[in-house]
């Protein structure tokens, strides 16, 4: 198995309504947010972790490709991430196996790499002049006899407008059964399921939804529309 190129997808992370990944609750101080978002902890400043955009991206992918698929729903039904291991596996090359001892000799090294998203240069300079406050979200539970509203608590999102650089590195192998091509199309459709679903959590309340735009695919420029052509 010999490394053939690794590609480069970069682009813009534009957040439609208000992003909430969840930081650490035990570094709030008292009157503090219930639910704070996770920050940089030298500067505060908003982050999306790459962990974040990886999960949702395998796990879409997997709902995806593997309704049709017996053999790994498995996994689904238990609510894990595909453990088989096998070579033939795109989600297990890809994203990796979460499994060791299923893993085949041949599966080789993870393709992907999502790096954790940071504001773009605008937003930075916003945020570090004070011009980017956090929402703070008021939700609460209604009172099905009454109608009264009850247990307020605060959500932290990242406003929406705000934009992020998206960056993720992939590597393509000379002994892959697809075209480099028809691999490295899971990662725009893993980003288009995105688009699709959310980033984040709260999304069944409306949170995370998000839109990629700028792509850039080695350096060079993808038509605007490319990510909504994808058949999926
Ligand atoms: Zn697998």
């Amino acid at each position: 198995m010999k490394l053939k190129s690794i590609e480069t997808i970069t682009g813009t992370i534009r957040i439609l309504t208000g992003l909430h990944v969840g930081g650490n609750k035990d570094n709030i101080e008292i009157g503090g947010m219930d639910q704070p978002i996770i920050k940089n902890p030298l500067n505060g400043e908003p982050y999306i972790p790459g962990s974040s955009i990886k999960g949702k991206m395998r796990s879409l992918i997997e709902l995806g490709l593997f309704a049709k698929q017996d053999q790994t729903m498995e996994y689904l039904n238990r609510g894990e991430p595909c453990g088989c291991g096998k070579a033939d596996c795109v989600v297990c090359r890809i994203f990796g196996s979460s499994s060791s001892k299923n893993r085949s000799d041949d599966l080789g090294p993870t393709r992907i790499i999502v790096r954790d998203a940071y504001l773009t240069d605008t937003f930075k300079k916003k945020f570090e002049s004070g011009e980017l406050p956090m929402e703070e979200k008021y939700e609460n539970t209604i009172n099905r006899i009454n109608g009264t509203a009850k247990d307020p608590r605060q959500l932290e999102r990242v406003p929406a407008g705000v934009e992020f650089e998206l960056n993720i590195s992939f590597k393509v192998f000379d002994n892959d059964p697809e075209k480099p091509e028809d691999l490295i199309n899971y990662v725009f459709k893993g980003l288009r399921f995105i688009e699709l679903d959310a980033l984040g959590g709260h999304s069944s309340r409306g949170c995370g939804q998000v839109e990629f735009s700028k792509l850039k695919r080695t350096g060079s420029p993808l038509p605007e529309d490319f990510l909504k052509s994808l058949k999926i």
